[in-house]
């Protein structure tokens, strides 16, 4: 089946008569469950949901392995990192990861004993921090530089040091790029982003080649209680029949805007890896399906920047990405990652074109060279 036909179908039961297509969500803390718990499908709403069931057959027909939901993005990638880690042991972190899980990573599995080994994502950096690894961590693209490394590459230079390898794919999403397909043995990420794309909820998940390895992540979400809300999850599935509309909108808008930013005299520089002059972009066209929403750009300073969004009327300033409104923002307001004053991370919405390149025109216009 084509990605369209995957994503409107994935997870839905079978038809039944007077059922709905989607069930509604289960809230339950407990469920009836007399004598045996065995005996019940459902006991404790901490252990198991019918609602994340559903969802994670979905993900599971995505990802092309068994898939666990969690509350948000880092619990998935706490749950990996303190599964996976013990002390002593070494991590392969990309020193231009998502901040949060550089932080969790450098405080507290560090404190723990734990080795945390950081080099780029750009020219396969990671390589040089193998040797020994218990685990190789990976982010193509990468948030917020959309840095891209080949993955296959990566993980065949990791298995043969005896390290698991996990890509962190919120970005691309598993329809776009599938780490598993590509030889990976976890793949992570935050759903809160473009796989549920309505910018409504927090949630993450991660699927495993290993079925045992993903049992063994199922007791840590379980025992300390990483759960996603069932209304969230509910939220999720039905937000993923327009997965594959999203992600094509998207990324055709997109292109069209790094094409506007890359000839626009107020833009320094913009990083898309679906430019053809883009660094990542040979490797982007092997291994991702589409290039997705997320994109880069400098302006001049500060000062810049601010007026290029007090010029735009259909760019939310809003940190996040993935969702069907355009949003930005600039990067060096939060501290942790080292850009330029008037960097801008941009997620391009489904807008219309015409009207998002008029209005992006008009905001680069005012933002000026300086
Ligand atoms: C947002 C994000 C996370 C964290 O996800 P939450 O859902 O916010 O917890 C992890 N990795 C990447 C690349 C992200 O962009």
């Amino acid at each position: 089946m084509r990605d369209a036909t995957r994503v409107l179908k994935a997870g839905l039961p079978a038809p039944s008569p007077g059922g709905p297509f989607l069930p509604g969500p289960t809230f339950a803390g407990a469920f009836h469950a007399a004598g045996d718990p065995a005996d019940s499908p459902f006991t404790y709403g901490r252990f198991h949901n019918p609602t994340w069931s559903l969802f994670e057959a979905a993900l599971e027909e995505l990802e092309c392995g068994p898939a666990l939901v969690f509350a948000s993005g880092m619990a998935a990638a706490t749950a990996v990192f303190a599964t996976v880690l013990k002390r002593g042991d070494v991590l392969a972190l990309p020193s231009d990861s998502y901040y949060t899980c550089r932080l969790v990573a450098q405080n507290s599995f560090a404190e723990q004993g734990i080795e945390i080994r950081m080099a780029p994502t750009p020219g396969n950096g990671q390589l040089a921090t193998l040797a020994g690894a218990k685990l190789l961590w990976i982010e193509s693209p990468s948030n917020p530089g959309v840095e891209v490394c080949d993955i296959r590459v990566l993980v065949e230079a990791a298995h043969a040091e005896g390290a698991l390898v996990a890509v962190d794919n919120t970005t691309a999403t598993a329809l776009s790029q599938q780490p598993l397909a590509l030889g990976a043995d976890l793949s992570v990420a935050s759903d809160t982003k473009a796989l549920t794309g309505h910018s409504d909820l927090i949630l993450g998940h991660v699927a495993a080649r290993d079925p045992a390895l993903l049992e063994q992540i199922r007791t840590w979400r379980t025992r300390f209680g990483a759960v996603a809300g069932p209304m969230e999850v509910w939220l999720a599935h039905r937000s993923l029949g327009t997965l594959e509309m999203r992600l094509e909108r998207q990324s055709a808008n997109a292109i069209a805007v790094a094409r506007l930013l890359a000839q626009h005299p107020a833009v320094q520089a913009v990083r898309y890896p679906g430019l053809t002059g883009d660094p990542g972009h040979a490797i982007a066209r092997r291994q991702m399906a589409r290039f997705g929403s997320v994109l880069n750009f400098t302006l001049g300073s500060k000062a810049a920047a601010e007026r290029f969004f007090a010029a735009t009327a259909l760019v939310y300033e809003a940190t996040s990405f993935g969702g069907l409104h355009t949003t930005a923002e600039r990067r060096a307001r939060w501290g942790g990652d080292p850009v330029p004053e008037g960097y801008v991370r941009m997620s391009v919405g489904c807008e219309a074109i015409e009207d998002l390149l008029e209005d992006l025109a008009a905001g680069l216009d005012a933002a000026g060279p300086g």
